[in-house]
């Protein structure tokens, strides 16, 4: 059965760009076109801004640079000095503060001169020949309108842009999309016994608890806990197979699922990991954390290949170096050696990095939009790249500087002069070896 809805709404904003989520593409989008001086509206369905890294309690962030480049320069290194004493530290990963780090992201956001709301739901969009004309925003005051010149798609399931009726895929060559893990804290840890080769180990246990009950599910990839306090643990644990975060239906499932495991991880570490004995969980995330969702296809689709051959583009954007971190999507021998075979093999040395083309920000067919974060347009095997944190931030500050170009000069996002955001970028800190004028 089918109703007819529809109602007059008030526009209640107008803008130059509006962006759809907060996480680390959205904070460093919107703080890069409001330093241009453009008016910037974003809304964030969370009360915090940080996405998976901050409310969706991700434990660490992955590597800021190559070994030698500090290729998450600009915004995204900006973000994460404000939040450690000390400033972000090259060539290292690192463990998050959540309080710090959503404090950093609400004092520079708040001082760049953006407009936002939290609770602030994207659901609908108006597209007009190939121009989205205004987005519906839900909130306790009911539904409103936005206009903006440009629209930037961070909500890291490429919602905007679906909702434009842009082309996108999801999975791999089968239709498997990556597991989703819901992370956890974790209490009274005591760090100085713990000992690396046990996590190095940690399928031996995975097996043996398999075998005794005390885990109910033989999942052998288990990124672990990591130290975020003198006694405190950032878990990323155990894996909900078969989400599609597009599907509300599958993700309740998830979160139902991870959250009756957890305490099985409790029972695991405190038999097996020493240091671990009184480990306690604490807290588990406020959202499921989505690894992949909807690629969003852009005018390019950055692919295996392109990372292989460490590519150079005219048109870069960035430069990026973390490896193909494809979690197997079933528990199956198979699956567990495929992941080990052939992505284990694929880490980059010192200095080597990937090119990242504006073109993979643009979706085909919508004049006036981007994206940015994990929805970016890139095959399966690259996603799984881009897709940490400081990939998020350099196509978070790119889009959010090309929006402010295209609203500043009246143009579509496809007929930006390319060398125009690179100068703006080189000018505002990125990392872009490549460029010259
Ligand atoms: C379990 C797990 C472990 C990970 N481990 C690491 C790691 O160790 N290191 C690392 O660097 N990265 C890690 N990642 C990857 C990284 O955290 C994410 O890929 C990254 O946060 C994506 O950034 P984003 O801005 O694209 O999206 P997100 O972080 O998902 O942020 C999207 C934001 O948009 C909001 N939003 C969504 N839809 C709407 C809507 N319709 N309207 C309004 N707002 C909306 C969300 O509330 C959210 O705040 C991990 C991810 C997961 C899931």
């Amino acid at each position: 059965m089918k109703v007819q809805y529809g109602k007059e709404i008030e526009v209640r904003v107008e803008t130059d760009v509006f962006v759809a989520g907060g996480g680390p593409a959205g904070a460093a989008a919107a703080i890069a076109a409001a330093r241009t001086g453009r008016r910037v509206f974003l809304a964030e369905a969370a009360g915090a801004f940080g996405g998976a890294g901050t409310v969706g309690l991700v434990p660490v962030f992955q590597r800021i640079g190559d070994g030698v480049n500090e290729l998450c320069a600009g915004i995204g290194k900006e973000i994460i000095d404000r939040a450690y004493e000390g400033g972000a530290k090259d060539h290292e990963y690192f463990a998050i503060n959540k309080e710090a780090l959503k404090r950093a992201y609400d004092g520079l956001i708040s001082e760049a001169g953006v407009e936002f709301r939290f609770m602030t739901n994207l659901i609908d969009v108006a597209v007009k020949a190939g121009e989205v004309e205004y987005v519906v925003l839900s909130d306790k005051s009911g539904v409103y309108a936005v206009k903006a010149k440009v629209y930037i798609d961070c909500t890291g399931d490429g919602d905007l842009c679906a909702f434009a009726g842009a082309e996108f895929e999801k999975g791999d060559e089968n239709g498997q999309i990556m597991p989703s893990t819901l992370c956890s804290y974790w209490a009274d840890i005591d760090w100085d016994k713990f000992d690396m080769q046990y996590k190095h180990e940690q399928n031996i246990y995975v097996d043996d608890a398999y075998k005794k009950g005390i885990l109910s599910v033989r999942d052998r990839h288990m990124p672990g806990i990591t130290k975020v306090g003198a006694t405190l643990g950032g878990g990323n644990l155990g894996h909900a197979y078969d989400v599609d975060a597009s599907d509300s239906a599958t993700v309740t499932r998830a979160l139902l699922e991870q959250r009756r495991m957890l305490p099985e991880f409790e029972n695991y570490f405190r038999t097996y990991w020493s240091g671990f004995e009184k480990a306690r969980l604490i807290s588990t995330a406020e959202f499921l954390g989505i690894r992949a969702s909807r690629r969003i296809t852009g005018e390019y689709i950055l692919n295996i290949d392109d990372y292989m051959s460490r590519a150079v583009f005219d048109d870069e954007i960035g430069r990026y170096c973390y490896s193909v971190d494809i979690h197997p999507s079933k528990t199956d021998d198979e699956s567990y050696q495929r992941f080990r075979n052939k992505f284990k093999g694929l880490w980059y040395k010192a200095g080597e990095s990937y090119g990242i083309p504006y073109r993979i920000l643009t979706p085909k067919g919508l004049k006036n939009v981007l994206t940015a974060g994990r929805c970016v347009s890139t095959d399966n095997a690259m996603q799984a790249s881009i897709r940490v944190m400081p990939g998020c931030y350099i196509t978070g500050q790119a889009a959010g500087t090309a929006a402010a170009l295209c609203a500043e000069y009246d143009c579509s996002v496809q007929s930006l002069d390319i060398k125009k955001l690179q100068a703006r970028l080189v000018k505002d800190g990125a990392y872009l070896p490549n460029f010259s004028e």
